[in-house]
């Protein structure tokens, strides 16, 4: 079969960054996406806001035109895909990566398909795996660890586990859409980086009353009709109908590892270096927000944009090299 310059895995706004630097620098590509294209955002809470202004969000200084400074998850998802669309991007939706072997090319297996590459990009992110509480009745329906829309939650007891970002969004748009709303915190307070335009709001609906927060606290067991939450002093049973579990996600650090990378430090952030973001595994790549391991706050979309450039000059100065 052809033997591409690089596969790029993931199309994310960075693998999406990733193909466009590529077929800029004339190089032969192919990316593998397991999702529709930006799965992650298309995941995303159906009304969130980024926090980001949208000239921050840009690829390749494309002009991201939006009604608001701050776009929204519509806005977005038009941006990304109409760069697919009007640079014929070369994208396989629906398609997992399973394995990549090295040979004296790399061997990509998928579910659907095997293909060759001399480079490979990771840009999966981190989205599919949340941290799970570890707790009885995780499983049950009325639990999930994504957020989409407040309707559902209207009129009913709902716990919001987390208090960060996701979290205090949620807990704010539920309260507002008529939810009975108990914050479960593991800390002390609300997080610190939640967004400084939002904190006063959460903090100051905890403090009336409108939404009921359990601190230094965590969820013990969920059961069809109750949580029962353990605090500071004492183990309580409240009535709930629906948990939303926001306790943040991870990268897919047993493919990582399955494909020779180095996970470093009690962070496991992936070994690789900062210039060309190439790995301890000569040829693979990482760009994105993979790059902080555990770290997931770390990396963005505006500040890991920059990583395709490193990647695809280093690709292309080397692919000159072999081919002169
Ligand atoms: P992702 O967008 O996660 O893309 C990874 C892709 O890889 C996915 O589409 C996934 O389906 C695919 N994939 C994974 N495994 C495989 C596999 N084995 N085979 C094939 N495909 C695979 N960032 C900002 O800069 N500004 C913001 O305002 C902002 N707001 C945010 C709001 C929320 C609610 C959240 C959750 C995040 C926000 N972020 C923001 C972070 C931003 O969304 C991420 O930084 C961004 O999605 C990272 O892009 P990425 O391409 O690295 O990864």
């Amino acid at each position: 079969s052809k033997l591409f310059d690089v596969i790029i895995i993931g199309a994310g706004p960075i693998g999406i960054n990733c193909a466009l630097q590529a077929k800029k620098k004339g190089l032969s590509y192919l990316v593998i996406e397991k999702g529709p294209l930006v799965n992650s955002l298309y995941n995303y809470p159906a009304n969130m806001q980024f926090f980001s202004t949208s000239e921050k969000l840009e690829l390749d200084d494309i002009p991201f035109i939006s009604k608001e400074a701050k776009p929204s998850k519509q806005e977005a998802l038009e941006y990304y895909r109409r760069i697919a669309t009007s640079n014929h991007l070369n994208i396989n939706l629906f398609e997992k990566v399973e394995e990549i072997e090295k040979l004296k090319s790399f061997k990509i297996k998928t579910d659907k398909n095997q293909y060759h590459s001399k480079n490979i990009i990771v840009s999966t992110g981190f989205y599919d795996i949340p941290n799970k509480m570890n707790v009885k009745g995780e499983d049950l329906i009325k639990v999930t660890h994504y957020y989409n829309d407040p309707h559902l939650y209207a009129f009913q007891d709902v716990a919001v586990v987390g208090a960060s970002n996701s979290a205090v969004d949620a807990a704010l748009e539920i309260y507002r859409k008529g939810g009975k709303v108990t914050m479960i915190v593991r800390g002390a307070s609300i997080g610190d980086r939640v967004k400084y335009w939002v904190k006063p709001d959460i903090e100051n609906r905890i403090k009336e009353g409108s939404i009921k927060a359990y601190f230094n606290s965590e969820i013990k067991e969920i059961l069809e009709e109750h949580i029962i939450v353990k605090t500071a002093n004492k183990v309580q049973k409240l009535p709930n109908d629906f948990v939303v579990a926001l306790t943040g996600y991870q990268p897919n650090f047993t493919f990582l590892k399955k494909i020779g990378i180095k996970l470093e430090d009690d962070k496991r952030i992936p070994s690789y270096n900062s210039e060309t973001m190439e790995t301890n595994v000569d040829g693979i790549f990482l760009a994105g927000v993979i790059c902080g391991g555990e770290e997931t706050h770390k990396w963005f979309i505006e500040n890991s944009r920059v990583h395709a450039h490193q990647i695809i000059s280093t690709i292309a100065e080397r692919h000159k090299k072999t081919t002169f």
